[in-house]
C-alpha cells in the first residue's frame, strides 16, 4: 500500500513518527505552513519557518525515504497578528520555489476581517501563481466559515477545482461538493473525524476529489491516521484500487496541478548532510 498523506505538520514530529509513516506505507506528504502554538512576534520568525519547510524538512523526510512538499501561507490565526501581515509581501519569491505546490493554509480561524483581508489576497497569490489552494476550515461556526469560503473563492475568481477546502465533516462537505471544490478530512484520534465515520461519508459521497490526511501537527494528533483509514476502507469493503485511489492517487492529482510534484526519493544515506547538518547523534562505532 502506497499512501500519500497531503496534510502533516512534520516539523513538528519526531524520526520514530518519520519511520512509523514509512514503515505503514507512507511515501509522500505535502507539509501546509501553519502557526507554532507560541505567537510568532516578527517575520523573520515566518521566513525562517518557510526556509526549513523547503529545505531541512525536505532533506529529513527524504532520509526515511518520504518525498516532501509544502504549502506556503500566512495563516489564519497569524493574519489576526499586525507583527505578521507584513509576510504578504514576501509571499511570491517563496510562492515560485519547487516542492511549493499550493498557497496553504489559508482561510477562517475566527472569521475576522483581517483573515478575510488575508485568505482574500492569498487566493488571488494562488491565481497569478497557477497554483492550487489548501483551505483551512474553522473548528468553530464552521459551517457559516465554509460558506463564506467558497463564496470568496468565486468572488476571486479561482477555478473550483483548484481548490482544497480541508477539514471537513458531515455539516460541510455537500456544500463543498456542490461547490465543485476538492474535499479535504482531517482524521484525529479522539474528535471530529474518525476512520469509521471518514468510511460512512466515501460509501456515501464516493471517491473522486477526496483526500484524507492526518493534519497531525505538535498537538494530539495521529501521523498513521492515513493508513488507519485505508485499513478501515479495507475492512468496509472498498478494494485496494479504490484505497489507492483515495490516499495515493487524489492527492497527486490534486496537488499535480502545481507541475512540482517531487515523487521521486533517493535511496536513503545517513551520511548525507543538508548545510553540514546530518541526522545523526554522537560518535559513530565502525
Ligand atoms: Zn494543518
Amino acid at each position: 500500500m502506497r499512501i500519500f498523506d497531503p496534510h502533516i505538520h512534520m516539523t513538528a514530529r519526531t524520526t520514530d513518527d518519520y519511520e512509523a509513516m514509512h514503515a505503514a506505507g507512507v511515501r509522500a506528504v505535502v507539509e501546509p505552513a501553519f502557526w507554532l502554538g507560541q505567537p510568532r512576534t516578527n517575520v523573520g520568525s515566518l521566513t525562517d519557518y518557510f526556509d526549513t519547510l523547503i529545505g531541512w524538512e525536505r532533506f529529513r523526510a527524504g532520509q526515511f525515504g518520504i518525498a516532501h512538499h509544502c504549502t506556503i501561507a500566512l495563516n489564519p490565526k497569524e493574519a489576526n497578528d499586525p507583527r505578521c501581515l507584513p509576510v504578504l509581501d514576501l509571499l511570491d519569491r517563496y510562492l515560485a520555489k519547487d516542492g511549493v505546490v499550493a498557497v496553504g493554509e489559508v482561510g477562517f480561524d475566527s472569521m475576522t476581517a483581517a483573515e478575510e483581508d488575508a485568505f482574500r489576497r492569498q487566493l488571488e497569490l494562488a491565481g497569478v501563481h497557477a497554483l492550487p489552494a489548501l483551505v483551512h476550515t474553522p473548528h468553530r461556526d464552521k459551517v457559516a466559515g465554509t460558506r463564506r469560503t467558497l463564496a470568496l473563492v468565486a468572488e476571486v475568481g479561482l477555478d473550483p477545482g483548484t481548490v482544497l477546502v480541508d477539514h471537513l465533516n458531515e455539516l460541510t462537505v455537500d456544500l463543498v461538493d456542490d461547490a465543485g471544490a476538492w474535499l479535504g478530512f482531517s482524521i484525529y484520534p479522539d474528535t471530529k473525524m474518525d476512520p469509521v465515520r471518514m468510511v460512512a461519508v466515501l460509501q456515501r459521497r464516493g471517491l473522486d476529489r477526496v483526500l484524507v490526511n492526518s493534519a497531525a501537527d505538535w498537538g494530539r494528533s495521529d501521523p498513521l491516521a492515513t493508513a488507519r483509514t485505508a485499513e478501515a476502507m479495507l475492512a468496509a469493503g472498498f478494494d485496494a484500487d479504490q484505497v489507492d485511489q483515495v490516499l495515493w492517487r487524489n492527492p497527486v492529482e490534486f496537488f499535480g496541478q502545481s507541475g512540482r510534484l517531487l515523487l521521486e526519493v533517493d535511496e536513503p544515506d545517513a551520511t548525507q548532510t543538508f548545510e553540514g547538518n546530518s541526522l545523526l547523534r554522537g560518535e559513530r562505532v565502525s
